[in-house]
């Protein structure tokens, strides 16, 4: 038996959702709950399996990461989502963060940049058998009007500023999470709620994430 197959990863799942999410005040159901049922180890590269459920970000190819569990999870609680909700993530990467949306939303719209990036998130999403997560190959700062507005938008890089086509693309309501450069004091995570024709804008906490690299986010 290999290493990894000898792995108890129900077990190190378990513990992830009960040391690193409930001590820091991740307290929604649905969002404990499908952290609780998505395989994280499916979304990491095979020899960094073992991995997978600790307290910290890892590399998943082309420079990107797939982001420490508690980011994906606090991001999630900020949409306050019930379920049936139409979301659009920004940087599938590994597609972890689009699966834990996928438990909770009706449909997940998902944008990634590189190519083999989200042909690899797509296939494995496929393999766990999700029919809900619908991902393209482009740039998310300019959103998905496709099938806008959306009730929620999570951006999972971190952006020099508010992308106007994102706020655009949000519903009444609806709430949009992202990292954004505090020039020189790193990135905060910020919380912007759409209301009518109006937006309110809140600091969640300091974070740490790849660049946000398009029309509306950083140069190449
Ligand atoms: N949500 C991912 C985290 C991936 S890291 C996960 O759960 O694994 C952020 C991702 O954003 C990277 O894959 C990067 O390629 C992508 N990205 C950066 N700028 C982008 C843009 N303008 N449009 C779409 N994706 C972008």
């Amino acid at each position: 038996m290999s290493y990894s197959t000898s792995v108890d990863f129900g077990k190190l799942k378990a513990a992830m959702v009960a040391e690193q999410l409930i001590p820091r005040n991740i307290s929604d159901k649905a969002v404990l709950e499908a952290c609780r049922r998505v395989p994280r180890h499916e979304f990491v590269p095979e020899k960094l399996r073992q991995s997978a459920y600790s307290d910290y970000p890892l590399p998943i190819g082309e420079n990107q990461t797939i982001s420490q569990p508690y980011m994906v999870a606090l991001m999630t609680e900020c949409l306050k989502l019930k379920g049936g909700e139409k979301v659009l993530e920004v940087g599938t990467g590994s597609g972890y963060q689009a699966a834990i949306l996928g438990e909770i939303a009706g449909e997940v719209y998902s944008v990634e940049r590189f190519k083999d990036l989200a042909d690899n998130a797509d296939r494995v999403l496929g393999l766990l058998g999700y029919k809900n997560i619908h991902i393209k190959v482009g740039d998310g700062t300019l959103g998905w009007s496709d099938f806008a507005p959306y009730d929620g938008i999570v951006v999972t890089a971190g952006a020099p500023s508010i992308p106007e086509s994102l706020v655009k693309q949000l519903k009444d309501g609806g709430s949009l999470v992202i990292p954004v450069d505090r020039g020189g004091f790193g990135q905060v995570l910020t919380l912007v709620e759409r209301i009518g024709q109006t937006t309110r804008t809140s600091d969640i906490c300091a974070c740490t994430f790849v660049p946000l690299v398009g029309k509306e986010g950083w140069a190449e």
